[in-house]
């Protein structure tokens, strides 16, 4: 029997910004990833529960359990996570916005950072990846995802103020890394929706390298409308237009974090 060594690995993608193409790079990370053979689960952890609608459109108003009731222990993590019919690729859904009553309801219940560590915990050896789409803030969330992390990967808008606020964030990973997760890496640093026609996506670059130096994919996620519309047809870019820039820059940023994790 061949039996193959299942990673676990956990990453948050992150950036307390809305908008900077965090939820388009966890679902289609993912499913590119998942197109190549690894396990995945897709962890929707803002309230606006984006990811989830992108995967399931209106069906996200008939589930009955989802990340919240699995935080709150009423109901097994594994009972609430749904296969999707794209290959290789699970999802943790946020299906209503309680997820955002966490934030106050656990605001003085110790422990509470772990909330998250403690379900993944339970399903980390059944997949290769488990992507975290955190939310824009970097409150409670967001603090219990990069508790549960191995690594995060930073998302940053190719636009001007694009490593504005990163200290912010930056210094959210420390504080992390202080108190209740020292290991907690960066995987990498990903530009999105980079438009070469202007002067100001390549000035942007290299900002971003000179902050970041080797941390910076060499993949860099282009402008393109299939990403954008993919999410309204329930539909990762690869199965919605696999020969798009989009798709085919998905696939390359899968191979290279591959790669970076020794695969
Ligand atoms: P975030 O999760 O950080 O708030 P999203 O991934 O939801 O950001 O992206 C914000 C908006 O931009 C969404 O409407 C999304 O479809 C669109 N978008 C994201 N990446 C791209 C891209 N590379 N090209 C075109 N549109 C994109
Ligand atoms: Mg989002």
């Amino acid at each position: 029997m061949v039996t193959r060594e299942i990673m676990g690995k956990i990453i948050a993608i992150a950036n307390q910004k809305g908008g900077v193409g965090k939820t388009t790079t966890t679902a289609n990370l993912g499913a590119s990833l998942g197109q190549l053979g690894k396990n995945v689960l897709l962890v929707d952890f803002d309230p606006q529960g984006n990811l989830t609608t992108g995967f399931l459109g209106s069906a996200k108003t008939i589930i009955q359990k989802d990340v919240t009731d699995a935080l709150t222990k009423q109901v097994p993590v594994k009972n609430t996570i749904i296969k999707t019919k794209f290959e290789n690729v699970s999802i943790l859904p946020a299906a209503s916005n309680r997820l955002a009553t966490i934030e106050t309801e656990y605001a003085n219940v110790e422990g509470r950072e772990l909330l998250l560590k403690d379900i993944l915990d339970q399903v980390k050896d059944t997949y290769d990846f488990i992507f975290i789409d955190c939310p824009p803030s970097l409150g409670m969330l967001s603090i219990q995802a990069f508790t549960s992390s191995d690594t995060v990967l930073i998302t940053l808008q190719s636009e001007f103020y694009a490593l504005e606020g990163l200290s912010q964030l930056l210094n959210t990973i420390d504080q992390v890394r202080r108190r209740s997760n020292p290991q907690l890496g960066i995987e990498g640093v990903l530009i999105t929706m980079y438009d070469a026609r202007t002067l100001l996506g390549a000035q942007v670059i290299g900002d971003v390298r000179n902050y970041f130096y080797n941390k910076v994919y060499d993949t860099i996620i282009p402008r393109n409308i299939g990403l954008a519309e993919a999410p309204s047809h329930q539909m990762p870019i690869y199965y919605y237009d696999s020969r798009s820039k989009g798709a085919i820059a998905y696939i390359e940023l899968a191979k290279e974090v591959l790669q970076a994790n020794g695969n």
